[in-house]
């Protein structure tokens, strides 16, 4: 079955969707997106997904041409037609076509693109034995300059950090805020354990406000955890018992070194298994 791609309204055949190059999403990165899991045919969270990207498009001042349901019977519409079973969605709104200039009053109209695709993240093998991670040089945009809550088109500051990760040899990097606190990783959210409680730093650290952040705590909760959302410091993450980071391709995988230092025993957790198997079922169950 060839790939459909819905845009603008209509599913396409992959090779006819396509986009100006005058679009400012490809100009200045001027606009936002989500990224969605699809287990056994359900889209995980839709929901959540759907709510954040409206809320990332008022805070750009993009004005989405269709309705929150209208967007999520598109996105199981192209889902279905893809014949998806476990797969990835990702769900991109651009400013639309606009003249060389910033101008957004001179961009003829939003582009809604929906991609139903598969996705492998991280070799098995990572979940198994965790990652080892840095923490990058580049701290996460100011939230004052572009906040961190806004899933926008412009991921620069993420990928900065990301080739620093990679540079060395790591998956992932840790950001630090513009306060010198844990922030995030690029494309994940961050959890320690220390003495039994979970802590991941507040949605005013300067993060994205992550989904699965948001399941795992729920069943971390359910399952008698204590969850503390509080500032860290990367000390604190170096002294942890347990590291672990959450995202929609990611899921819930360890972090066993940051910086050279083992963490914990330098190997997966206990509090970090547990609540990784309890996500595996919880997404097939929902
Ligand atoms: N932080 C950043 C910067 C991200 O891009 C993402 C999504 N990949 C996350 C955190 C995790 O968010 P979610 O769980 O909603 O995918």
């Amino acid at each position: 079955m060839s790939q459909k791609i819905y845009l603008d309204g209509q599913l396409l055949p992959k090779e006819q969707a396509v986009i100006s190059v005058y679009d400012h999403g490809l100009l200045y990165g001027d606009g936002v997106f989500e990224g969605i899991r699809v287990y056994s045919k359900r889209v995980f969270r839709l929901k959540d997904h759907v709510e954040r990207l409206y809320e990332s498009a008022r805070a750009i001042r993009l004005i989405i041409p269709i309705t929150p349901a209208e967007m999520t019977k598109a996105v199981e519409e192209t889902v279905a037609a893809n014949g998806i079973t476990d797969g990835y969605v990702r769900l991109v709104i651009t400013r639309g076509a606009g003249s060389l200039g910033l101008d957004i009053r001179r961009t003829s109209h939003p582009q809604v693109i929906i991609i139903a695709d598969t996705i492998t993240m991280y070799p098995e093998e990572m979940y198994e034995k965790g990652m080892e991670i840095i923490t990058a040089s580049t701290i996460r945009n100011h939230p004052g300059a572009l906040s961190p809550r806004i899933k926008s088109l412009n991921y620069l500051n993420n990928i900065l950090a990301k080739i620093e990760g990679t540079d060395a040899g790591c998956a992932e990097a840790l950001m630090l805020n513009h306060l010198g606190h844990v922030a995030e990783c690029t494309g994940d959210n961050i959890f320690i354990v220390k003495n039994g409680v979970l802590k991941t730093p507040p949605t005013d650290a300067g993060i994205l406000d992550g989904v699965t952040r948001n399941v795992v705590i729920e069943l971390a909760i359910e399952a008698g955890v204590e969850v503390r959302e509080m500032t860290l410091i990367r000390h604190d993450v170096y002294v942890a018992d347990e590291c672990f980071l959450t995202g929609t391709a990611a899921e819930v995988i360890a972090v066993t070194k940051l910086d050279g230092r083992p963490i914990g025993e330098g190997v997966p957790g206990p509090v970090t298994k547990k609540l990784r198997t309890r996500f595996q079922e919880y997404v097939r169950e929902e």
